[in-house]
């Protein structure tokens, strides 16, 4: 059994230990020590990381009555060592647990909306409350919360039976017999936990709300509580700072300056598209007057400047539409792509000859027997033009 020095001494950062048992698990080295401060993952608060004698220990893990340590090098069973924790990382995981009672109370406190879960990540925490609430009870829950924290109230630990707990104005029935742990915020929140919190309001700092979502019928409360609240605003004031440069506006004017823009794209592509149809009819046109006639087939070989591979389609496709033509369009940017295609009435397959063409010069694509098209060819565009050439006269 381990003797849990966090119930008692949340503050403890290094303490001494004896080291009662080492073990493998998975793989991983595992030190079970006769008391520690390492808090274990639990009721929605990340373990604890740090330094055990000359190892680290790089997760702690709840098991039952015992807390293993997950450690990267061998510690002598029955020897004294120093456990260190990482500070910064448990400080943080109390203000935001304790944080989250204060918010969870206001919840409660203001609108009885009770918090089934709790969960804390690495940069953002959520709790689910059991109803839908609009962003004003929001808005003001989280202002009564903050107002909480800068009452800089005590934050206190008691243990009590389970039949004293029953008779205690706890805000969550306890899931647990035997002895609670009980977490008190003075005059404002009285929880079952086993986590760890700060000594005073204060400390968290500040609550910040990031996000409110739908979930399971009642809402999902993103918040953020101490330095992720600081770097959570460094980090939004940056992304609004960089698009309120770009767009010439002020911050409250980016949602309708972003739908200007939407609406403004939305029209000149479609401006664009109509422009490209009526001018790929017209350069089929001028292409199939140029061509020359091979038989019954016209057959147009041509590189087009300043066509991507969209627009040689729509040119092919303009094309082909006449009656008695086999084409082949290159454009020359990069990647180089190509399009061949011929006429309902010719007799060519345009897949089957654009696979000779990527068989010689590479590069990828395919098509149906009327329209295919390829890109990434390497030659030269004289080289690759003749080769089409010969390929559709010959068939023609
Ligand atoms: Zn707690």
């Amino acid at each position: 059994m381990t003797d849990r020095i966090y119930y008692t001494e949340p503050a403890c950062r290094s303490f001494e230990a004896t080291v009662l048992r080492i073990d493998e698990r998975d793989g991983r080295q595992i030190v079970v020590l006769d008391r520690t401060a390492f808090y274990p993952t639990s009721g929605g608060q990340p373990f604890d990381i740090g330094r055990l004698g000359p190892v680290d220990v790089l997760e702690t893990i709840d098991a039952a009555d015992e807390v293993l340590h997950v450690v990267n090098g061998p510690v002598p069973v029955a020897t004294r060592v120093r456990g260190e924790i990482d500070w910064a990382r448990r400080f943080d995981h109390m203000q935001q647990h304790t944080g989250q009672h204060v918010l969870s109370a206001a919840f409660d406190r203001l609108f009885e909306n009770r918090t089934t879960s709790f969960h804390m990540g690495a940069d953002f925490s959520t709790i689910d409350l059991v109803r839908d609430m609009t962003p004003a009870e929001v808005e003001r829950a989280a202002d009564e919360a903050n107002r909480v924290v800068w009452e800089d109230r005590e934050v206190s630990v008691r243990f009590v039976s389970a039949a004293e707990a029953r008779r205690l104005p706890l805000r969550k029935e306890p899931v647990r017999e035997g002895t609670l742990r009980l977490v008190e915020i003075r005059d404002f929140d009285l929880s079952a936990c086993g986590g760890t919190h700060v000594h005073r309001t204060g400390s968290i700092g500040s609550i910040g709300i990031a996000n409110v979502e739908r979930f399971r019928g009642g809402v999902r409360v993103t918040f953020v509580c101490g330095a992720r609240a600081v770097r959570m605003f460094r980090t939004w004031r940056d992304a609004v700072a960089g698009a309120v440069r770009m767009l010439s506006v002020l911050p409250h004017e980016l949602g309708s300056a972003i739908e200007r823009l939407q609406v403004e794209s939305k029209d000149l592509r479609k401006t664009m598209n109509r422009l490209q149809v009526t001018l790929a009819g017209h350069e089929a046109s001028r292409l199939f007057a140029a061509a020359s006639a091979a038989g019954d087939v016209r057959v147009v070989v041509e590189v087009l400047e300043g066509w991507d591979a969209a627009g040689l389609k729509m040119v092919a496709g303009a094309l082909v539409a006449r009656n008695g033509v086999a084409a082949a369009l290159l454009s020359v940017g990069d990647p180089m792509a190509i399009v061949v295609a011929r006429s309902q009435n010719v007799e060519i397959d345009a897949g089957k000859t654009l696979r000779v063409i990527l068989d010689r010069f590479g590069g990828r694509g395919g098509g149906r027997p009327d329209l295919a098209q390829g890109a990434g060819l390497k030659g030269t565009a004289a080289e690759i033009i003749a080769a089409a050439r010969e390929l559709l006269s010959a068939h023609s």
